[in-house]
């Protein structure tokens, strides 16, 4: 069986009110479960819903009360949202979830939840030019790994969720994504991936005690970079550069292995199914050595496309699911859900979430409606 999740934003179900929302969810659409943020990246929002304000506004953090014992290992003290600091509805989310036999998922920005990398900057992943980004923490700092494991001990004691869903779970330099590269657009899932290699003291320090080379590393990223923007050769891939420099390539390896032993460490201390979100649309994904993902974790993969659908099934993941955007599900082609959905099932995914509530109009809830239960029907087991 296919199962279907709404992602939403927790102030979606608090302003059109909870009881009303899950009563949607559960009665007139019929999906198996909502996946509902709790630790967001800043945000700006349109809603669809009839609720105010339309377009929402929050520099992220904790969407819900944090308890002050799960992180008494860190120096990474949680940031909770302005929006939670008067509230906590999480609580009355999970109750209605479970009274109405709707599975809960909560999810989470490893790297980049609101104001961390502000906040504290020694955490923050640093560039190939030392410079901290403003967007993202680093997964190698061990005060962020103790953080990650207390937030998820927090979330799992209070809230009880079947799923945590983790986005962001990657070590980088995240404003490398919005870098203008001037006239070498095309350049940019290569050096852009160069760029966004973290070279923070944690990594470096980790990383040189794994028996890399870190300088040598570090001046093969910066030589490849630079060179790169006074060559006419324009033909090298990631993969070539990685070959020809062999430091650089160790220390991109040991990075996933960085990230991948934190999984299996936040695996291990959950008592729910951990899913990883990945978006493969996002090119330095594919270009980074990626994280091992026979991890017992599931994988959760964005897919913008109807056509990418095989492509993104990873054959290595324990189990598979997807993430489509609420767009499948309005416009002229209503039965464009109801095909990817039971495709989806018929090839190998066990789920799919569709992002988000409040970017859907009523008009979306018949189609996903039939999406869900055509998925239940064709999925082969
Ligand atoms: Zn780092």
């Amino acid at each position: 069986m296919l199962k279907s999740f709404i992602i939403a934003y927790p102030w979606d179900l608090v302003d059109e009110g909870v009881d009303t929302v899950l009563d949607r969810l559960h009665g007139e659409i019929g999906v198996s479960g909502l996946s509902v943020w709790a630790s967001v990246p800043p945000v700006t929002q349109l809603r669809l819903r009839d609720v105010e304000p339309r377009i929402l506004r929050t520099r992220g953090g904790l969407c819900f009360q944090p308890s002050d014992n799960f992180y008494a290992d860190t120096r990474a003290k949680p940031i909770v949202s302005e929006w939670a600091k008067t509230q906590n509805p999480l609580h009355v989310i999970a109750a209605g979830c479970a009274e109405r036999g709707l599975e809960l998922r909560l999810r989470v920005s490893a790297a980049a939840t609101g104001r961390l990398a502000t906040e504290y900057p020694e955490m923050a992943c640093k560039n190939i030019f030392g410079d901290a980004s403003k967007m993202g923490v680093c997964l190698a700092n061990p005060d962020v790994q103790a953080y990650l494991c207390g937030l998820a001990g927090d979330l799992l004691t209070h809230y009880k969720p079947a799923g945590l869903v983790v986005t962001d779970f990657i070590i980088r330099w995240m404003e490398a994504l919005k870098l203008d590269l001037g006239s070498r657009p095309h350049h940019e899932p290569t050096y852009g991936a160069l760029l966004s290699l973290c070279f923070c003291e944690s990594c470096r320090q980790k990383a040189a005690e794994a028996g890399v080379a870190v300088d040598r590393a570090l001046d093969s990223a910066l030589e490849a970079v630079l060179g790169a923007f006074g060559a006419s050769d324009d033909d090298e891939t990631l993969g070539t550069i990685l070959a020809e420099h062999v430091e650089l390539g160790r220390y991109c390896v040991w990075s996933a292995g960085e990230v991948t032993s934190l999984l299996k460490r936040m695996t291990d201390a959950c008592d729910c199914e951990l899913l990883l979100h990945r978006n493969p649309g996002e090119s330095l994904w594919r270009q980074s050595p990626s994280i091992d993902c026979s991890v017992p974790a599931a994988v959760v993969t964005s897919v913008d496309d109807p056509g990418q659908l095989e492509g993104a099934l990873g054959k290595e993941a324990q189990r598979n699911e997807l993430s489509v955007p609420a767009s499948f599900a309005i416009g002229s082609d209503s039965g464009m859900l109801v095909r990817v959905l039971s495709r989806a099932g018929e090839i190998g995914y066990a789920g799919a979430e569709i992002d988000n509530y409040g970017l859907l109009p009523d008009a979306a809830f018949t189609p996903i409606k039939q999406a869900a239960r055509f998925a239940k029907r064709t999925t082969k087991v």
